[in-house]
């Protein structure tokens, strides 16, 4: 029931830096997944409390019931469902590659023989990454931020990034000095999350939320405010 989540206060296990969907700007945490969580509650009259904790850290703190939700640009997967919950979802997303703007020598999976790429920890970019480096005789190397793989790839410690696309295409269009050279590779969409078994009411209100932000072209304005009118 909806409506049993009113005056409560639920905490809120996010990403700590993946623009758009959550970053900080002027102290605060913004973006495209912070305006949903906090939209969301408005409506359902629940209060939120948001910890910026890094991906893999927050899916941590939702399994031993930390926070209690989960929303992190977080993909919907059968493996998670085994441990979570999902709300419906509500951003199609998937995997792309990206290397250091001034690379002129990686241009498909074929050039990363023998060269070490970065993905982050817990992420789908890294089980994607994990899948195919035999294939194309890569090592991985995983870390728990997006800012530290960015750094990586730019200071040459590793010669790609995965990451997902919608946040990697923002990245290069804020001019964070790389880009893009693979193709999209849908997989799957986010979803927020709550511990399996736990909090249905939570769940249910977050998806009758979810479904009033689309249906009044709330949710639209969001999506546009951050990644324009074909976000
Ligand atoms: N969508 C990816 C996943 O769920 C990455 C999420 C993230 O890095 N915040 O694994």
């Amino acid at each position: 029931d909806p409506a049993a989540t009113k005056g409560k206060t639920y905490k809120i296990g996010t990403d700590t830096t993946f623009a758009p969907f959550e970053y900080q700007e002027k102290g605060r945490m913004v973006g495209i997944d912070m305006e949903l969580i906090r939209s969301i509650a408005k409506k359902e009259g629940f209060k939120i409390e948001i910890q910026s904790l890094g991906f893999n850290a927050a899916l941590q703190a939702l399994s031993s019931n930390q926070v209690d939700v989960v929303i992190a640009g977080m993909s919907i997967t059968d493996e998670r469902k085994a441990t979570y919950d999902f709300s419906n979802p509500y951003f199609q997303s998937g995997i792309q590659m990206a290397v250091a703007a001034n690379n002129d020598d990686i241009k498909s999976y074929k050039d990363l023989k023998g060269r070490t790429v970065v993905a982050k920890t817990g992420s789908e970019g890294e089980t994607y990454a994990k899948e195919h480096a035999k294939e194309y005789g890569y090592t991985v190397t995983s870390v728990d931020q997006s800012s530290t793989m960015y750094e990586m790839v730019k200071s040459g410690n590793a010669v790609a990034v995965f990451d997902d696309y919608p946040v990697l295409a923002y990245g290069v269009s804020q001019n964070n000095g790389l880009k893009i050279v693979t193709p999209k590779v849908p997989h799957g969409e986010y979803g927020m999350a709550v511990n399996k078994g736990r909090n249905a009411d939570l769940l249910a209100a977050i998806d009758d939320g979810l479904s009033q932000l689309i249906s009044s072209g709330e949710y639209e304005t969001i999506i546009a405010k951050y990644l324009g009118a074909d976000g």
